[in-house]
């Protein structure tokens, strides 16, 4: 596969296709200033990304979309050079709500459609205004579903998932990485008892060997195995560095290397509801 900055798109099976490098725009909203998800956005489209990766409950996809149809009107891109993710929360997954989340989703980005839209998580909770609903005690209030779910995976070189990617490929379905620097440790959502993925040594050795950082290098690693990655920077310096890896590429030996880094342990576990009958983490993919 050649892989260049302008084109590193894979196919899907629909006929349409995927830019194997995205943006990621989840960040803490209540530590976030306003206006730095819009700014960082124009910085990517600028850069060259052309993969968004967003959702409602990241509470910035008003920005995304502001981002989006500013550079549209620049001239600099048309709506179709953009692939933009957004997600269904877990308080909409019964059938008849799905569609009217969506079309809520297009409103706040005010855009015409979305490439993709996918289940965020495969755990449904009580559907309402509450986004996190809990009952009196605190606990959170969970919902029943029939669900055939088809959802991201966590991606990278601790977490290489081998079975899950070699059954992906035998069945044609493109894998979307998400945290592919292994997160941003935010210890109330993020399971810290594994390394800090770009501290890693040998990241950092074949970094040194091209010039590239760790992260380029973890960046570079998913993209070479055909999985798409979705890293978030919201700082411009980063951003740019992140796009930075269509002009070297790792050999054989390189990527066996970093294969066998894997420890086969999750970032996110989300722990907070593993009681939930749909807790998908239980199983072995
Ligand atoms: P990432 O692995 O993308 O890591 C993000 C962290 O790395 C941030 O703290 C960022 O800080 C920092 N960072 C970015 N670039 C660099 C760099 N070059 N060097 C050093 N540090 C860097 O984690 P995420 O968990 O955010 O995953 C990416 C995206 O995946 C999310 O934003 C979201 O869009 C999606 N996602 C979806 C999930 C789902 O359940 N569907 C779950 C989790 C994520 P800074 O901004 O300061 O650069």
């Amino acid at each position: 596969m050649n892989l260049t900055a302008e084109s590193h798109r894979v196919p899907l099976s629909d006929g349409n296709s995927i830019p194997l490098l995205g943006l990621g725009t989840y960040a803490d909203p209540q530590k976030t200033p306003k206006g730095t998800c819009l700014e960082s956005v124009k910085i990517a489209i600028d850069a060259g990304y052309r993969h968004i990766d967003g959702a409602f409950v990241y509470y910035n996809e008003h920005e995304v979309g502001q981002a989006i149809r500013e550079k549209i009107a620049e001239g600099r891109i048309k709506r179709e050079d953009i692939f933009y993710c957004g997600k269904l929360w877990n308080t909409c997954h019964p059938p008849e709500l799905v569609r009217p989340t969506l079309e809520k989703t297009l409103k706040i980005l005010q855009l015409d459609y979305v490439d993709l839209y996918i289940i965020e998580l495969p755990m449904a909770f009580k559907p309402g205004e509450a986004i996190y609903p809990k009952d009196e005690n605190g606990k959170f209030i969970y919902h029943e579903t029939d669900l055939c779910a088809t959802w991201e995976v966590e991606c990278h070189p601790y977490f290489t998932q081998p079975k899950l990617l070699e059954f992906c490929r035998q069945h044609d379905i493109v894998i979307v990485g998400y945290s592919p620097l292994g997160t941003s440790r935010d210890e109330t959502w993020v399971n810290v008892s594994s390394p800090p993925l770009l501290k890693d040594p040998v990241l950092n050795a074949i970094g040194k060997k091209y010039n590239k950082t760790a992260a380029q290098v973890a960046l570079r690693f998913s993209i070479q195995r055909g999985v798409v990655v979705i890293p978030k920077s919201f700082n411009p310096q980063r951003i740019r560095e992140n796009f930075q890896i269509f002009d070297f590429s790792l050999t054989e030996k390189e990527m066996k290397e970093i294969e066998a880094l894997n420890k086969n342990v999750r970032y996110v576990e989300l722990l907070m509801w593993r009681d939930h009958p749909e807790y998908p983490f239980n199983d072995e993919y």
